[in-house]
């Protein structure tokens, strides 16, 4: 087995660089473009200037990091949040590229973040910051360039806000600058499922593989938020039993399985907390219903939840990853050892990046798929990645992240070297 070493197990960045050493030491990864790829391309720091509402003059900082361009324009979110750090931006970036590479999708890594607290911003104060944001970045961003996404904190109304901003520099509208944009403005159908539907496809192929079925299998869902609302509703319908839920406000755990559309509908619509949700099951803590009784736990939520102390409380079966970096390199070989068969990140939630490259092929086509269309190229995309994930671990021994890891360094490399280096 190869080993990962963290220093500081909790920092993404290193948890991120750990998985990658340990891959390209497998692949024999030469020296010079080992250099190349674990360092970013790109890294930006904008100091944004807004006008609160009180009218006080804030300061906010962002950034945006650009991995690589070896196989395409740069892709990733933005993120709003208090915690934003250059080096968690760093560790998403190079996230992005292998993700990207890992689905084949003619893509390279970037991601952005301000340091901010949306739940404490008005609506005009997150658009002030987006819109300078994106006019500092206005260079930078670009359908052919690098082309961002919602995440943690941002939405499509901010997709929307970026679109407009960077359409106003440009002196034309330019829907392929970012994806998941509102459906009227050229957003793609199924974007809004499509990170849980892809969670959904490899969950099913898992189970194919490890001889499980959907009717026996228990879900625990951590993060009520995008991600794991579609795919607890998604899996819910199709004949799994949720019986963990969680988000920021705490967790429920029910064996007799808990009612995702009325769930949905109590924090998604009526916006009140998930523990309180009636008759939901016994309350626990975000972080305790990870370690209850089910066969399939899907993270996602944030990162280092799955971490060297707690892993050995695992009790699943299966780890689908739907946030990105909810293990920390340490941990994987606690559940190495405990055969978790675990679905990385990289993978396991590449369903969105996958129907973000669908909406950006449509919106410089002009021409838009029906959902059904969009769900079944989804299908194949994520069926057929997970095979060849799988088939990579097989063949040279070794668990399904670092084959993951293999996979899409050996691609971009290729890629590169097909490139050459610019001098
Ligand atoms: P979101 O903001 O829509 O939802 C986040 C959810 O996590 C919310 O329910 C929130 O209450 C909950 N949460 C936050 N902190 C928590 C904590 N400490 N414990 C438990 N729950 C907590 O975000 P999202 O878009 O669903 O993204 C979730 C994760 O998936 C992130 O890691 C993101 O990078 C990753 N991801 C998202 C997409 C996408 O298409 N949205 C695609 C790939 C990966």
């Amino acid at each position: 087995m190869a080993t990962v070493a963290a220093h500081n197990e909790l920092n993404v960045y290193e948890s991120a660089e750990a998985r990658f050493e340990v891959a390209a030491k497998k692949l024999g990864l030469e020296e010079g473009l080992y250099k190349y790829l674990k360092y970013p391309n790109k890294e930006i720091t904008v100091y944004i200037p807004v006008a609160m509402d009180n009218g006080h003059l804030e300061v906010f900082i962002g950034y945006r990091v650009h991995h690589s361009i070896v196989r395409g324009p740069c892709k990733g979110g933005i993120r709003f949040a208090p915690d934003v750090t250059l080096d968690e931006v760093r560790a998403l970036a190079a996230w992005m590229t292998w993700k990207c590479a890992v689905v084949n999708l003619p893509f390279g890594g970037a991601k952005g973040g301000v340091i901010c607290d949306p739940s404490k911003l008005s609506l005009g104060e997150t658009e002030r910051i987006t819109r300078r944001y994106t006019a500092e970045l206005s260079e930078w961003i670009g359908p052919e360039r690098d082309v961002p996404a919602p995440d943690l904190g941002t939405n499509e109304q901010t997709m929307a806000w970026v679109m407009d901003t960077y359409s106003m520099h440009v002196r034309h509208t330019t829907t392929a600058v970012v994806t998941g944009k509102p459906l009227d403005l050229g957003g793609s159908q199924g974007r809004k499922e499509a990170t849980g539907r892809g969670c959904m496809i490899v969950c099913d192929k898992a189970l194919a593989k490890l001889g499980m079925q959907r009717e026996n299998c228990r879900v625990i869902v951590q993060g009520f938020g995008n991600v794991g609302s579609m795919a607890a509703v998604l899996m819910h319908a199709a004949g799994y039993k949720i019986v963990g839920v969680a988000d920021i406000h705490g967790a429920l755990y029910n064996e007799k399985g808990v009612d995702v559309p009325a769930l949905l509908d109590w924090v998604c619509t009526r916006h009140k907390p998930l523990p309180d949700f009636p008759a939901g099951g016994a309350k626990l803590s975000a972080q305790e219903v990870l370690f209850q009784p089910c066969e399939v736990l899907l993270p996602a939520a944030v990162e280092n939840q799955l971490t060297s102390q707690n892993a050995h409380r695992v009790q699943a079966r299966i780890l689908l990853e739907g946030a990105n970096g909810p293990t920390t390199a340490p941990a994987d070989e606690v559940l190495e050892r405990k055969g978790v068969f675990v679905i990385p990140d990289i993978l396991g939630n590449a369903g969105g990046v996958t129907v973000s490259y669908f909406e950006w092929v449509q919106d410089r086509q002009g021409f838009f798929w029906r959902e059904s269309e969009v769900n079944e190229r989804l299908r194949d995309v994520m069926e057929h990645s997970f095979d060849e994930v799988v088939r990579y671990a097989e063949t040279h021994g070794v668990n399904n992240r670092i084959a993951a890891y293999m996979l899409a360094i050996d691609r971009v490399a290729f890629a590169l070297k097909l490139r050459g280096i610019y001098a």
